[in-house]
């Protein structure tokens, strides 16, 4: 089976040549394959990692770490020393192709990464999930008054509804920011880019992206802009949503993806409903899939 930590380890620099990047996908694909021609009486045992029960009651075997910096992002300084950055194999490669598209399509592309999930999963300080290394906290990209990309910020922002930074968020690290909250804005081209991405990316799949609903909204707005395919389009406003019984993400974004049809041998737990008829095709049997197939035509 192909190591993804290798894989990951193995292509590291930016920019990467066109070839380099294919065999990366190439990686995600062997795995993909593997998943779906079934291995699962070595799975785990090899060394593959596993996510394990749910977001909030779960496990992590054999965590892979996201390296602290790569092709178009980097953890933020400030959360590094909580060594949440562990998720499964196939997320850490996903993610990692994922911010090198983005940089790619908008050179300059820099995503800051908060909490994953720790080397073993579980109980995620100040975190209800990020129990199984399926969830992922990235900071909005930020711009200046003249559309330029903003990094290396101290911590994340809070965005109101038209896109205006409005004030320091102390995040999970609980820091207190004292410096002046500068004049940056809600970047939706390259926010727009990075969730496109993650759902047009095959090596793992979004069940949500948690975001403010007015966020959302510039997102949806920039998509149309750009003349994104409806099918596209039609996905990211399902899966992007406001969750009612946490904050409401207006400095955040928290990705979480579904189980790997694997993973679920292994008692891994998609909690919420199956929303995206894709994800409901993956999980049926082959005989309920030929039926579907001839209802829908
Ligand atoms: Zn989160």
């Amino acid at each position: 089976m192909t190591d993804v930590r290798l894989a990951v380890r193995a292509f590291p620099d930016c920019p990467v040549p066109l070839t380099e990047g294919s065999r990366l996908r190439l990686a995600g694909a062997v795995l993909t394959v593997t998943v779906l021609s079934g291995c699962l009486g070595v799975f785990a045992n090899d060394g593959s990692s596993v996510s394990v029960g749910s977001p909030s009651k779960g496990a992590l075997l054999h965590g892979v770490a996201m390296p602290f910096e790569g092709c178009g992002y980097e953890v933020h300084p400030d959360w590094r020393a909580r060594n949440h950055r562990y998720a499964t194999g196939a997320v850490v490669s996903w993610l990692t192709e994922v911010f090198r598209e983005v940089d790619r399509a908008l050179p300059g592309s820099m995503a800051y990464l908060g909490d994953l999930s720790g080397r073993n999963g579980g109980d995620a300080s100040m975190h209800r999930s990020h129990a199984s290394g399926r969830d992922i906290d990235i900071f909005y990209f930020a711009s200046d008054g003249n559309g330029s990309p903003m990094h290396d910020l101290p911590g994340m922002l809070h965005f109101a509804s038209d896109g205006h930074a409005i004030r320091w968020s102390a995040g999970k690290i609980g820091r207190i920011i004292k410096a002046q909250v500068p004049d940056a804005h809600f970047d939706a081209q390259r926010n727009w880019a990075l969730v496109r991405a993650m759902l047009e990316n095959p090596v793992a799949e979004v069940q949500w992206i948690f975001i403010h609903r007015d966020l959302a909204g510039l997102l949806l707005a920039e998509a149309e802009r750009e003349g994104t395919a409806l099918e596209t389009i039609d996905r990211a406003r399902a899966l992007l949503h406001q969750p009612t019984d946490s904050q409401p993400h207006d400095d955040h974004m928290h990705v979480r993806v579904f189980c790997d049809p694997r993973e679920r041998a292994w008692g891994c737990s998609d909690k919420g409903p199956r929303r995206w008829l894709k994800k409901h095709w993956k999980y049926m049997r082959t005989s309920d899939l030929v039926l579907a197939s001839r209802s829908n035509g």
